[in-house]
């Protein structure tokens, strides 16, 4: 077992005198090295990177896993998609799960090139295209010869990702789960933290109330909760990230054609659409990004609506709603995920504010971060994803995402 980065070295229960100190401070307490509060993709992909390299318990507080915006994304990876260290870092993860799939032997990723168009003249392509190296400029009527249902009339410019890819999410929760399991997390649900305190260089969370409460101590706490990640935050006494959940619908339709189910994504580069095929039937969303408090977010009739009617307009056949759900994506406010140890708490670990990057990205952060949290060298911990980025360059792009970027005074002040 690895030594865990600022934190007091692991207790061995048999040395005497450590040992024993600890259990009068924190009695009847389960201990770990590493707690992670969240059971979302961030939580179980980091879990899955530690493996047996440190005692690791992981705390949700639904009854099952990924309950929330982890089962309720659109499923893409797209390295076009995001700013630079996203980008970035969702190519690494592409590699990353290539990787997985070849030792689940099974597929996870699905080939799903990606069109960003203007649908009116008012939308200049050119920025994108000079800002994002893989994006390359294509005909304005060869989205429309890819897919037969666009109204290519429609289409003012189009740039192309070739890379994006459709990704198979519950199988790649599942694998991260599993092999979490198997290096020995415990994996514990219905578990709520309601208080988190620190003892010396203990941390300990509190799940539950009264005589039935629970607590569980550890060096280091990981903050993987998604949309509550301010709130967990806050239970520790740290300041907030200033992270806003906005919800996002995803509706699925029928049309009156024939659905492929390899074509291409499109997405409105003005912001008022997506959709792709999702077997034999759509699935698009109208891009909303409504902030809310954090809540077990359900579609709303209105958006529901709204997304059926920008569907209809640029697709030839007739278009049926099925059904629909809705997420929440949580952000900072540079729009950028807000990794690694507070500036100002120590062994307080930040994996939050994934915002539309939390799929795509979710390999490398859980490889990264566990580097991170076992102080192992982060270029190490991705060398395994392919060739496409330099490691140093993963490494570099997950130094861009550290909670102390934008300076104390103006994270913490910040908080929505
Ligand atoms: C409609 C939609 C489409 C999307 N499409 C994509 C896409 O195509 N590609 C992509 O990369 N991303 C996409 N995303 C974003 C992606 O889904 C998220 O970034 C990602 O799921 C976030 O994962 P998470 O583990 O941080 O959060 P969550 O999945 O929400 O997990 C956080 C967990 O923490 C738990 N928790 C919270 N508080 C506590 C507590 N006190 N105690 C214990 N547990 C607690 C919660 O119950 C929850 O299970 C989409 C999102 C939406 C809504």
């Amino acid at each position: 077992m690895c030594g865990v980065r600022n934190a007091p070295a692991i207790v061995d229960p048999d040395d005497g005198e450590r040992g024993g100190r600890r259990s009068e401070r924190v009695s009847m307490t389960d201990s770990s090295d590493i707690l992670i509060i969240g059971g979302g993709i961030a939580g179980l992909s980091l879990a899955a990177a530690l493996g047996d390299r440190a005692s690791v318990r992981l705390l949700e507080q639904e009854q099952g896993l990924a309950h929330h915006t982890s089962s309720r994304s659109a499923r893409q990876m797209q390295p076009s998609y995001g700013p630079e260290p996203v980008r970035v870092l969702t190519e690494v993860s592409i590699g990353l799960v290539r990787e997985i799939e070849a030792r689940l032997g099974a597929p996870l990723l699905r080939p799903r090139p990606l069109y960003w168009l203007a649908l009116d003249d008012a939308v200049d392509l050119e920025p994108l295209r000079a800002a994002i190296p893989g994006l390359r400029r294509v005909a304005a009527a060869e989205p429309g010869s890819r897919l037969p249902i666009l109204r290519a009339e429609r289409v003012r410019d189009a740039l192309l990702d070739p890379l994006a890819q459709e990704v198979d999410v519950p199988r790649l929760l599942d694998w991260y789960a599993g092999e979490a399991r198997r290096a020995g997390t415990e994996i514990v649900t219905d578990a709520r933290v309601s208080a988190l305190t620190r003892h010396g260089e203990l941390w300990t969370a509190t799940v539950g109330d009264g005589p039935d409460a629970r607590t569980f101590s550890a060096p280091i706490v990981v903050n993987a909760a998604g949309a509550w990640a301010d709130q967990v935050a806050a239970l520790a006494g740290v300041g907030p990230a200033g992270l806003v959940p906005l919800r996002r619908t995803v509706a699925l339709a029928r049309l009156d054609a024939a659905i492929d189910p390899d074509w291409p994504m499109v997405n409105d580069a003005g912001g008022s659409l997506y959709f792709r095929p999702d077997g034999d039937r759509l699935l698009s969303s109208a891009l909303e990004d409504t902030p809310a408090e954090p809540h077990d977010a359900q579609p709303l009739p209105e958006v529901v609506a709204r997304v059926t009617e920008r569907l209809a307009a640029v697709v030839t056949p007739r278009v049926e709603f099925e059904r629909a759900w809705t997420g929440l994506r949580t952000g900072a406010p540079d729009g950028v995920p807000v990794v690694g140890f507070d500036s100002e708490v120590p062994g307080f670990y930040w994996l939050a504010g994934q915002s539309g990057y939390g799929i795509q990205t979710s390999a490398a952060f859980g490889a990264l971060a566990a580097a991170d949290l076992l102080d192992l060298p982060l270029d190490a911990a991705v060398a395994a994803g392919g060739a496409a980025v330099a490691p140093s360059a993963a490494a570099a792009a997950f130094g861009a995402l550290a909670p102390g970027r934008f300076g104390d005074a103006a994270l913490r002040g910040s908080a929505a």
